[in-house]
Order: structure tokens, then C-alpha cells, then sequence
């Protein structure tokens, strides 16, 4: 068998290609495989895929290929381009690449498997190829699965953002809870970031009537928002947020009250869970909170407490729960707990309506560590564009069409 026959079985070329020549340059450390056809030989038009065509003239094309051991692989070869009656002049599609890539499809589907395991940055120094050429790709093989997601099962969202690049930028998440994956990410965190998903799960098959719930934080962009586009939606605010403010809350106490308390300093972990402090934490908190009960940082670290309590109740008595524990914390006389009291009630039914929804939060925080990935793996990423994409790619659960 000569080598060139083995190239053509391996490269899984049919008539009328077949590989003419290939030659190894050991300097360069480059390996050529030039593909060719038969005079005579006919092509079937891309356009409207009439077959017998001759080749009206032809134009040289180049691909790289999978590395052959340590060499550089790449393909050359004349395209035809063809005159169809219907159509007009077309250059014809080869079977190993996509029309315009500079890459065989099997180098492609090298990539992009890559892509989801290391940074971009990473893979465009181990191929020895410029980034931008890699992103050109990812962004196309996710573009043509986002085309072709359908989003018409959805019922329950869940809005998240994240930030690029120093904050600078922000990154809006749509993420269908019960996938979970992300189905839409946009630049922004106004309230035209909804308007945006709306119309994008109106292009996928999904209908904006038919979303049951959303969650979100309480950003006053996300609400409106949602009263908007959503009508139909039931809101549930996250609960790892709803915590968040209370925790703000008794850290706020704390630092207010260390300036005459030594005893307070470096005591964050008021705000952690008592389940997740160290040994010696749990002692010096034991100290604060059950022998120092005049502390106002204790009194408020209680309140924290009993409002986590609040997510153990049964559905039914959720809403008296939180009544009584409003009046506690309404009547503390600790400015920052009644703020955060206050927050809480003006959010009301959304942060009741967890206990209709069940909104899971695992399954925000499971997205948002995906995101962090993303986040990594397009290390320098430049553009907002770039990030986004590897989000689709890592969260967003796309059936990419690679021949592999
Ligand atoms: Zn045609």
C-alpha cells in the first residue's frame, strides 16, 4: 500500500477525491496532504444540489488538520467552483471542512471537545494557532446550536448575573431551573435584559405566557422587568439572597458596635452558618451569644437565626412565621435589621412564594459555578461576546453537529 492510499483511507475520502501527494518536511516539522480530483470528475451544486457538474475553474484552499504524531497536518487542494443555470457561480463543498473554515472538521470537533476542559487560551498555544481563529470557531459551532435549541418545554426561570472583566461589564443569565442550563445570556442587568429573553424564547419555540415562575434577586430591574413581559409569572426571590441582606444586616450591627466591643473584631463569621465554623469559631460565638447576651451583635445574630428558621416551616405556616418574626425585627431597635425588615416586606410575596415553587437553589448555585468555569476558560477573554459563548458552551447544554 503506499503512503497516499493510506491517507486516503484514513482521511475517509470518496470519488472524485483523492489524495495526490504527501510529503513530510521534517525542518518545519509540517506535514502536506494535497487532495485532488480527475479531469472530468463532476460535483453536485451547493445551491440546489443538481449533481453532474463540471468544474468551471478552481480555487486553492487550505486546512489544518490533526497533528500526524509531532508533524503539523495540512490539506490542500483545488476547489471547483461550478455554474449552475439556477444558481449561478458556486464554489463546491468538500466533505472534510465547513465552507470557510480554515480547519477540517475533525480538527474542529478536536477543539471545540478541548474547549470545554481547558482555557482558549491554553489550546491556542498548544495547537500553535492564534486565539482569534478559535473563537471565530467556537462562536460559530454555538450559534448553529443555539439556532436550532428548542425552548418550548420551559416553565421555570431563574435570573442570575455575573460580572466581566473588573465589573465593568455585566453578564444577565436566564437559566431554565428545571434542565438546568442557561438559555440565554445577555449584556446588561437592566430591565431590557427581559425584554431580550422574551423575544429569544419566542425564536426558540417557547412562549412567554406558559412561564410559570421566575427567581431572581431583588433587583428592582429584574421586578419590573418580569410585570412586564412575564405576566403570567409567579416571582420567587432567591433565598441565598433574601439571606444575604439579613447577614449585611447583623454585619452591619457588628461593626457598628466593635467600635466599643474589642471583643467583636475579626468575628465575621457571625454570618456563617454555625454548622460550618470551626471549633474554635463555634467556641468564641458560643461565648458571645450565650454569655454576652446585651451584645447587640448577639441580638441580631438571633434574628438572623430565627428568620433562617423561616425556610424549615411547613408551607402553611410560612406566612404567620414570617409575621411575627417581621414584628420581632421591626421592634429590635437595631437600624440595620429593621432596614433589612423592611426590604424584606416590601419583597413580601415573592419571598413567600418559595414555598409554592420550590425553587431549587442548588440549581443556581450548580449554574453559577459553571459560569465561574466559563469565566476561567476564556481567561482574557476581551470581549463580552467571547465570555458569553462559553457560557453556552459550558452551561447551555447544546447538541453541537460535529463529525467526529
Ligand atoms: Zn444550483
Amino acid at each position: 500500500m503506499r503512503d497516499i492510499d493510506l491517507f486516503q483511507m484514513a482521511l475517509g475520502l470518496t470519488p472524485p477525491w483523492q489524495v495526490s501527494d504527501a510529503k513530510f518536511n521534517l525542518k518545519k516539522k509540517r506535514l502536506d496532504i494535497r487532495i485532488d480530483f480527475p479531469r472530468g470528475s463532476t460535483f453536485t451544486c451547493p445551491g440546489c444540489g443538481q449533481a453532474g457538474m463540471k468544474a468551471h475553474d478552481t480555487q486553492k484552499k487550505s486546512w489544518r488538520h490533526l497533528n500526524s504524531f509531532q508533524h503539523e497536518a495540512y490539506l490542500t487542494a483545488r476547489v471547483p467552483r461550478i455554474k449552475c443555470d439556477n444558481c449561478g457561480m458556486w464554489l463546491v463543498d468538500v466533505l472534510w471542512a465547513r465552507s470557510g473554515s480554515g480547519f477540517t472538521l475533525l480538527f474542529e470537533a478536536i477543539i471545540m471537545t478541548m474547549a470545554k476542559s481547558m482555557p482558549v487560551k491554553n489550546i491556542a498555544e498548544f495547537i500553535n494557532e492564534h486565539d482569534t481563529r478559535l473563537w471565530r470557531l467556537l462562536h460559530h459551532y454555538v450559534d448553529e446550536a443555539r439556532d436550532k435549541a428548542d425552548h418550548s418545554s420551559v416553565r421555570k426561570v431563574g435570573m442570575d448575573e455575573t460580572c466581566s472583566k473588573r465589573g465593568q461589564n455585566y453578564v444577565s443569565l436566564f437559566v431554565d431551573l428545571e434542565g438546568p442550563k442557561v438559555l440565554f445570556a445577555t449584556e446588561g442587568k437592566d430591565a431590557f435584559t427581559v425584554k431580550r429573553f422574551k423575544q429569544d424564547l419566542t425564536d426558540h419555540n417557547g412562549e412567554p405566557e406558559a412561564i410559570e415562575e421566575m427567581c431572581s434577586d431583588m433587583s428592582p430591574s429584574f421586578i419590573s422587568g418580569v410585570g412586564k413581559y412575564f405576566p403570567n409569572a409567579h416571582l420567587t426571590f432567591d433565598k441565598f439572597h433574601i439571606m444575604k441582606i439579613v447577614n449585611e444586616a447583623v454585619d452591619k450591627v457588628r461593626r457598628q458596635e466593635q467600635k466599643d466591643r474589642p471583643e467583636l473584631f475579626r468575628t465575621r463569621y457571625w454570618l456563617k452558618n454555625f454548622k460550618n465554623l470551626k471549633p474554635s469559631q463555634t467556641e468564641t460565638l458560643e461565648e458571645l451569644t450565650i454569655k454576652k447576651l446585651n451584645l447587640k451583635t448577639s441580638r441580631a445574630y438571633h434574628i438572623k437565626l430565627n428568620f433562617q428558621e423561616l425556610f424549615n416551616q411547613p408551607a402553611e405556616d410560612a406566612k404567620a412565621y414570617l409575621k411575627k418574626w417581621y414584628f420581632w425585627a421591626t421592634h429590635s431597635r437595631l437600624e440595620p435589621i429593621k432596614e433589612a425588615a423592611y426590604t424584606i416586606k416590601r419583597h413580601w410575596d415573592g419571598v413567600l412564594r418559595w414555598f409554592q415553587s420550590n425553587v431549587n437553589n442548588g440549581t443556581l448555585e450548580g449554574i453559577n459555578s459553571l459560569v465561574q468555569a466559563a469565566k476561567a476558560r476564556s481567561c482574557g477573554y476581551r470581549t463580552t461576546r467571547n465570555l458569553i459563548t462559553m457560557i453556552y458552551l459550558i452551561a447551555g447544554k447544546l447538541k453541537f453537529a460535529l463529525s467526529i
